[in-house]
């Protein structure tokens, strides 16, 4: 049977030549980068290559690249951080209600600890409206999160604008931008942003390292605590063949950022333009402008998403119904909520992100399959509607 991954905003495959690159360093070259001696200093030099291939994908110093375990102990770092440095400066922070868990559950956690948090509404393409974020500043804030591209619904957000607006304030800005590395340009010195997570999984790389970007002069408090790694700033031996992979990832993603972009969204539109033409009462979410080049979420009216999902997964399809995250229980997805979306039609939707290895035909099978199984639903809910069930 055809296998069709279409969940690259869930995880993507490790790049051959990403996995090269990292095997030496599980085996000959496994010396621990801190060690005096040569297979140690070789290790260090491999980490501080990478942090080079890191930092020119986002335009940075290779000094402001700093490693982590993953994109979520990036965000975890950047709010608990500011919170805990600028906790005599004020308690308030200011973030958006379609963040990442890894966002949202941190300062969750926070307003547990005395700290208040505004969640701003967002637009119903999932855009933040600058004057909304002006709004809700007050003397006491002293961090603005908003992510740069949303997992769920692929919108894009302004964040030179928005970041522009938090400078004005002499307020600390961070964006989450997982999902725009690779898939966005970015250029931390043009956006003027002060904090920026990223993650290697998502760009071909493997999974369980990240990056934290932080602008040259932001005081940030250490998340972790231990050894002197990372200019003392996050201890703990490094992922040396994670880093080095995450590296290899980066330098890839720069090369071929633009050839990416087009292939993904020409897939992404084909895909889209098929599924709108071949079945009927299917909505797009987000925005159409502003958009991850290669997602497409989709409400399918009158029918269980999860029962399309499983059905699909039948055929060999890996699609989402909104994030992976919330996959596991029937709470309707927190940014599709945001986005003001009735809660049948939440349900009905689903999340298909297209990535390099997709072809044409691929997208051909999952439109076909796709049709079938709508088709079957709605005749089963149509059935269940006139009998009662
Ligand atoms: C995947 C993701 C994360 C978490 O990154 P991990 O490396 O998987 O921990 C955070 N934010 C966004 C927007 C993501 O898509």
């Amino acid at each position: 049977m055809r296998q069709v991954y279409l969940d690259y905003s869930a995880t993507t495959p490790v790049k051959e030549d990403v996995m090269k690159a990292m095997i030496p360093y599980f085996t000959e070259m496994f010396g621990n980068p801190s060690s005096l001696y040569t297979i140690g200093a070789a290790s260090r030099e491999a980490i501080e290559k990478a942090r080079g291939q890191v930092a020119k994908l986002i335009n940075a110093q290779d000094k402001e690249i700093f490693f982590t375990s993953s994109g979520t102990e990036a965000d975890n770092w950047s709010v608990l951080g500011i919170a805990d440095t600028l906790k005599n400066k004020g308690n308030h922070i200011i973030t958006t209600k379609i963040e990442h868990h890894a966002m949202l559950h941190s300062c969750e956690y926070l307003e547990k600890h005395g700290y208040e948090v505004t969640y701003l509404e967002v637009e119903p393409d999932g855009r933040v409206n600058p004057e909304t974020l002006k709004a809700a500043i007050t003397d006491r804030t002293i961090l603005i999160s908003i992510m740069f591209v949303n997992n769920e619904i692929g919108t894009i957000q302004p964040i030179k604008e928005l970041a522009a607006i938090a400078k004005e304030h002499g307020i600390i800005f961070h964006t989450d931008a997982v999902q725009a590395l690779g898939n966005v340009p970015i250029d931390v010195k043009d956006l003027g942003v002060d904090l920026v997570s990223l993650s290697a999984h998502k760009i071909y790389g493997p999974k369980g390292v990240g990056a934290l970007y932080i602008r040259k002069g932001i005081r940030l408090s250490n998340y972790m605590h231990g050894g002197a790694q990372e200019s003392k700033k996050r201890a703990g031996t490094e992922n040396l063949p994670g880093i080095v992979g995450f590296g290899k990832a980066a330098e890839i993603a720069y090369e071929h950022l633009d050839e990416h972009i087009k292939k993904v969204s020409e897939l992404r539109d084909y895909f889209v333009d098929q599924v709108m033409s071949k079945i009927e009462n299917v909505t797009m979410n987000g925005s159409r402008e502003f958009r991850h080049p290669g997602n497409a979420n989709l409400t399918f009216e009158y029918i269980e998403g999860e029962a399309m999902l499983l059905y699909l997964d039948m055929k060999g399809i890996a699609v989402s119904t909104g994030s992976a995250c919330s996959s596991a229980s029937l709470v309707p997805s927190h940014v599709l909520s945001a986005l003001n979306i009735p809660v049948e039609k939440i349900h009905g939707s689903l999340r298909f992100t297209v990535g390099d290895p997709t072809t044409k035909e691929d997208l051909d099978y999952v439109v076909e399959q796709l049709a079938e199984v709508v088709n079957k639903l709605r005749n089963i809910s149509s059935v269940s509607k006139t009998k009662g069930w």
